[in-house]
């Protein structure tokens, strides 16, 4: 660039008013963020959030105690016991997950054959503890009665790429 040019530019604050222009230009674009929390992004079905453990329609649990989630599980993030009710059936008397372990891979859903334990939707659950995020079978359940229908939604809509 020769020296005139540059005197001309200087002068007539063409390179300032070229920025002004294309700050302006994005006033009328839409806008590449959004104002969270008050806003959120669309999930997909397959996102991997906070666990929870579901029921049948008639309020019995799914977990059957297989424990193939447990056996699964490559950060040993989960805890099973069981035992044998009245009626011959199975059923968990502990199930905890340790959230402070669990590297969200999704991989105790995929094991789970009764789509009882699932990872759902949720992804705020920040705590100030880490007690609290020792996640017992209470609290797996409630999360689950919270999140069933939009659970259900999502199994439904992934099912046709399983
Ligand atoms: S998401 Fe992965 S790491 Fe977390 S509990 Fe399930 S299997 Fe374990
Ligand atoms: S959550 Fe599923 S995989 Fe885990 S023990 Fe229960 S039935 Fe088995």
């Amino acid at each position: 660039m020769g020296f005139i040019d540059r005197i001309a530019r200087s002068f007539l604050l063409s390179e300032l008013l070229a920025g002004l222009g294309i700050t302006l230009s994005y006033f009328f674009k839409s806008k590449a963020t959004i104002n969270y929390p008050y806003e959120k992004s669309p999930l997909s079905p397959r996102f991997r959030g906070e666990h929870a453990l579901r029921r049948y329609a008639n309020g019995e649990e799914r977990c059957i105690a297989c424990k193939l989630c447990e056996s699964t599980c490559p950060a040993e993030a989960i805890t099973i016991e069981a035992e044998e009710r009245a009626d011959g059936s199975r059923r968990t008397t502990r199930y905890d997950i340790d959230m402070t372990k669990c590297i969200y891979c999704g991989l105790c859903q995929e094991a789970c054959p009764v789509d009882a334990i699932v990872q759902g939707p949720n992804y705020e659950f920040a705590t100030e503890t880490r007690e609290e995020l020792i996640y017992n079978k209470s609290k797996l359940l409630a999360n689950g009665d919270q999140w069933e229908s939009a659970l259900a939604l999502r199994i439904e809509q992934d099912a046709p790429y399983r």
